[in-house]
């Protein structure tokens, strides 16, 4: 088995709440458990909505929570990277520009993907010229059938059947931002060497996205690892943007971050079984 090499990628877009300490914590504990390195990427290329200053706040977090780090580029030092990746899927032909708004799209959608309508290909019958305020979408049918079946493994649900077409022709580049969350983080796994992707459950449908892509850009393959996600009373996963709590409160308020993550830990067990356990309970 190869070291574990995990990742916790937040977006500076809102300060931290409990929900990402839980996920720091999961990636944190598996690469420890087997020896080996956890490392903390920013994911700052959400336009307007990235806050860089966040990031001093996240690592004061983590420390405070009592997790050890390795920190790797921000992505917006990768944008050319990014656009290199573009530029050899244009080359194959399988990507297309499109000029849609999201109402564009919500209107035209015939399908519901795990991501909201599913883009009917509208650009891509009606052709559409490239230019400076285009966004580029993957053409998923040509794509899919260039690659043809393939698989991935979860280390906790087993090995699953990759089904991107659930998405339709996801965007891989955006009109006012660069890459997006699919393209930029499939490619900073591979360049971050990330042998262990962990993340919530709730991205667990994007992964069908993030194995295609990796066999179109001839990227390593990780396995994955889709942790539980913290709710809310009402059942609704904690979120910043419903305002959930910042983790850096209760750190500025001096409470014990050791004692927070010590309770974290236990969330995470249904049955009271310790971390080793957990990751080699058969799924
Ligand atoms: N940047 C994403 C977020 O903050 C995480 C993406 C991932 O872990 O793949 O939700």
């Amino acid at each position: 088995m190869t070291t574990p090499i995990t990742r916790f990628a937040p977006s500076p877009n809102g300060p931290l709440h409990l929900g990402h300490a839980y996920a720091a914590i999961v990636a944190h504990d598996r690469a420890m458990a087997g020896g080996g390195e956890f490392l903390l990427r920013i994911e700052d290329i959400d336009g307007a909505r990235s806050r860089p200053d966040l990031a001093d706040a996240f690592r004061a977090d983590l420390a405070w929570l009592g997790l050890n780090w390795r920190e790797v580029p921000p992505q917006s030092t990768r944008i050319d990277t990014y656009r290199d990746a573009l530029t050899g899927l244009m080359a194959l032909g399988l990507v297309y520009p499109c000029v849609c708004t999201r109402t564009d799209v919500a209107r035209a959608a015939t399908r519901m993907g795990p991501d909201g309508p599913v883009y009917p290909s509208t650009c891509l019958r009606r052709g559409v010229p490239p230019g400076p305020d285009v966004a580029w979408r993957l053409d998923m049918e040509q794509a899919a059938e260039l690659v043809g079946d393939l698989t991935w493994r979860d280390e906790r649900r087993g090995v699953q059947v990759a089904r991107p077409a659930l998405f339709g022709d996801v965007v891989l580049w955006r009109k006012n931002a660069p890459a997006s969350y699919h393209l930029a983080a499939t490619i900073d796994d591979a360049a971050d060497g990330v042998s262990v992707v962990t993340r919530g459950a709730d991205l667990f449908a994007s992964t069908h996205v993030h194995r295609l892509l990796q066999v179109l850009l001839g990227l390593p393959e990780p396995v994955w690892h889709h942790h539980r996600v913290l709710v809310e009373a009402d059942g609704r996963k904690l979120a910043k943007r419903r305002g959930a709590d910042p983790i850096g409160d209760r750190r500025r308020a001096g409470e014990d971050g050791r004692a927070v993550a010590a309770e974290l830990r236990c969330a995470l067990f249904d049955t009271g079984i310790s971390l080793s356990e957990y990751l080699d309970t058969p799924l």
